[in-house]
């Protein structure tokens, strides 16, 4: 599945212009391959780092792509906090845009100098485990407190399912949980909408349907036959992330 969010974007339905810094996602099997082709599509030429910790470093052996600059992170200890990102800033190369691979403390690792360096930023996820991956917000710990921080979304995610499909159920199972919630969080906006007359986006609802429809039927599938459809997973997880908006 290739998502092209352009046609999220510009004049609405809601009377809101709506823009998204993520142009593209790519969900399939070996999407690795491509990355490159990608990368020239949208115009991300420029010098590059990639941020890895060991873990992802040793998961995606034989499918690094190319970098300008390697940083591989110690894992022990590693937790997304500013104090800790801005110590990893201090290596950078002077990228011209920044690639993540792996989880969600990673992709601070990369949204966060992304942001501050006003750079894009590309995310390679290995786990499809929350909806972070498409949001524009991160969830370090900014000043000693853990809070949601509004910080830029990936302008292309490459989620490759033959480093993905290796998950443990346990994350499949969190995947699914994470976007199963939107049934309550889509409850709660639409009667927030007609109680108070808080904005409302059918767009942007119908966006989440449909991941919270995808998300559904794999897990009912996974549920009925053990089997994971990583590739509707994954691509619920994306949709899902780029409903959230600050
Ligand atoms: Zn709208």
């Amino acid at each position: 599945m290739i998502m092209d969010c352009e046609q999220y974007t510009g004049k609405c339905v809601c009377g809101r212009e709506h823009t998204l810094e993520t142009r593209k996602v790519v969900v399939a099997e070996r999407a690795i391959e491509h990355f490159e082709e990608y990368m020239q599509e949208l115009g991300l030429t420029g010098k590059r780092t990639v941020v890895y910790d060991e873990i992802t470093w040793k998961l995606t052996e034989g499918k690094h792509v190319k970098a300008d600059q390697n940083i591989v992170l110690d894992p022990n200890g590693l937790r997304a906090e500013d104090i800790l990102i801005e110590k990893m800033m201090k290596d950078l190369d002077s990228p011209e845009v920044i690639v993540a691979v792996g989880a969600g403390t990673i992709m601070d690792f990369g949204r966060y100098p992304a942001y501050k360096l006003g750079i894009p930023f590309v995310a390679i996820p290995t786990l499809a485990s929350s909806d972070g991956f498409t949001a524009n917000i991160c969830s370090a710990i900014i000043n000693g407190q853990k809070k949601s921080t509004p910080m830029c979304a990936p302008v292309l995610v490459v989620a490759d399912l033959d480093i993905i499909g290796g998950a443990p159920k346990r994350l499949i199972a969190s995947g699914i949980n994470d976007i199963l919630a939107k049934y309550t969080s889509l409850a709660d906006w639409r009667m927030s909408h007609l109680v108070d007359g808080e904005y409302y986006c059918p767009m942007v609802a119908d966006l989440a349907e449909h991941a919270l429809k995808l998300m559904r039927d794999a897990a009912d599938k996974y549920a009925a036959t053990g089997i994971a459809d990583h590739e509707a997973m994954t691509m619920a997880q994306m949709e899902s992330g780029l409903t959230m908006r600050t």
